[in-house]
């Protein structure tokens, strides 16, 4: 197996190369060049499965050789020890809640398997690895808690200072040790952009950076495997789903795309996004604006203006946009708007789709309730004809303010958070400016 850039300036990779790498030379994001297909008779076997064995089966042909597979197999185990709880809601409706890791949030599934993947290969290297993330919120915490103690593995997490909820922040500046914790006094965008700008800064051309984003293939394919086990717990093996995904940066939606492209009968993808709605409007009109400064939404992980794995939607539908958004050839449009649906949620439609599925006893935050909503407005649109799967991105107990004002409940934090939350911060403060990023790079790591 062997991954290209969506820019198409850079030689083929291997797996482990493209993960360890994180961004390609040419600034574009890896993709496999071929997708395996799962049969039928293949499928079959799926809803016996426990999801650490159905991953197993998922990356197993992405890694190739890299990985052996018992090793890949364990390697699975140890990073989906917690329940995948899927409720239903009635009517064909399903709820996939994604937040029994260790942050509480689906960004955990993806992180954890990237981390032991990547230590795998560093040891076998004998190398180390500097890596940069940006975080909106929930990434932080999660890759920060997926690499805490990771050996050979230094972490900077980049964050946006007023953006990110109280608990948010403290799950990942509490930790310490190798997880080292910036606030930015600036929004999210600026952070992503310092993390892009410092890869291909010659004045750190001599520290091992990786990247640890939904950029990282390591990010995208652990996250095909949420819809193919939801699919096989759903239908039994039998039938189609449609799957709702709250948006941010389309990292889980792509493995949606991944999933559906292997073979798992996804019907629709449908992108629910808050009120940055370039991709809606970009599906509508074929016509791509980014969104500066991205807007402020309830849903705060989803407050991004120019979603980075757009580059690599449009790759797959045989177009090509660059890192800052340019399209340089149009994607099959028809093709996408076939595929997916996409839908803009305002923040008082948020809070109104909490009420109404609180009101049938279904408790969601609010990233969870804008796919709620999507996919109220998906079911209007095609009708009820196949099972609709909502994906819940993380636990209500999280976003403490928003529960209290629009439900006016304090639901209870799971206990690992709760014994996270105790420990003392550590973090540094800079201003939104590349320099302030430039000069901490250089102080901490003495380039
Ligand atoms: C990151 C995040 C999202 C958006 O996911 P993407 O893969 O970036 O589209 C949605 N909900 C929550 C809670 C998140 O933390």
């Amino acid at each position: 197996m062997r991954y290209r850039s969506t820019n198409l300036q850079s030689p083929l990779v291997s797996f482990r190369e493209a993960l360890l790498a994180g961004q390609a030379p040419d600034r574009g994001l890896y993709l496999p060049t071929e997708y395996p297909t799962f049969s039928a008779e293949e499928r079959a076997t799926w809803p016996s499965l426990s999801y650490a064995a159905l991953a197993h089966d998922i990356l197993k042909p992405f890694v190739g050789a890299d990985l052996p597979s018992d090793a890949l197999a364990s390697l699975c185990e140890e990073a989906y020890p917690f329940p995948i709880p899927i409720e239903e809601a009635g009517s064909g409706r399903f709820l996939l809640r994604l937040d029994q890791g260790p942050t509480a949030s689906f960004k955990d599934f993806a992180a954890r398997a990237m981390a032991r993947m990547m230590s795998r290969f560093l040891e076998q290297e004998g190398r180390e690895l500097l890596i940069l993330t940006a975080t909106s919120g929930d990434t932080g915490s999660a890759i920060a808690h997926a690499f805490y103690g990771v050996p050979g593995i230094e972490v900077v997490v980049l964050f946006p200072e007023t953006e990110v909820s109280l608990r948010q922040r403290k799950l990942m500046t509490t930790l310490n040790g190798n997880i080292r914790c910036v606030a930015v006094d600036g929004k999210f965008d600026d952070c992503q952009a310092f993390v892009k700008r410092a890869f291909s800064d010659p004045t750190f051309s001599s520290l091992p950076l990786s990247s640890a984003n939904s950029i990282n293939i390591g990010r995208l394919l652990p996250q095909s495997v949420y819809y193919a086990y939801a699919w096989a717990q759903i239908t039994q093996g039998q039938g189609e789903i449609s799957v709702v995904v709250p948006c941010g940066n389309f990292g889980n939606i792509m493995g949606a795309w991944i999933a559906r492209r292997c073979g798992v009968p996804l019907r629709h993808l449908v992108a629910a996004v808050n009120e940055n709605d370039e991709f809606p409007r970009f599906l509508q009109t074929g016509r791509y604006e980014k969104i500066v400064p991205s807007r402020n939404c309830l849903s705060n992980a989803m407050n991004v203006g120019h979603p980075s794995n757009l580059a690599r939607v449009v790759s797959v539908y045989d177009g090509q946009m660059d890192e800052i958004g340019q399209i340089h050839k149009s994607p099959e449009m028809l093709a996408l708007q076939r595929d997916f649906f996409s839908t803009s949620v305002s923040d008082p439609d948020t809070a109104a789709a909490m009420r109404s599925a609180w009101s049938e006893g279904i408790l969601l935050e609010p990233h969870g309730a804008v796919a709620w909503c999507g996919m109220q407005r998906y079911r209007q649109r095609h009708g009820a004809s196949c099972p609709t799967l909502v994906v819940e991105t993380a636990h209500p107990a999280k976003f403490p303010e928003a529960m209290q004002a629009i439900l006016g409940i304090d639901p209870p934090l799971p206990p690992a958070i709760e014994a996270a939350l105790l420990g003392e911060e550590s973090f540094t403060s800079i201003n939104a400016s590349y320099e302030a990023f430039s000069q901490y790079l250089r102080d901490t790591f003495r380039v």
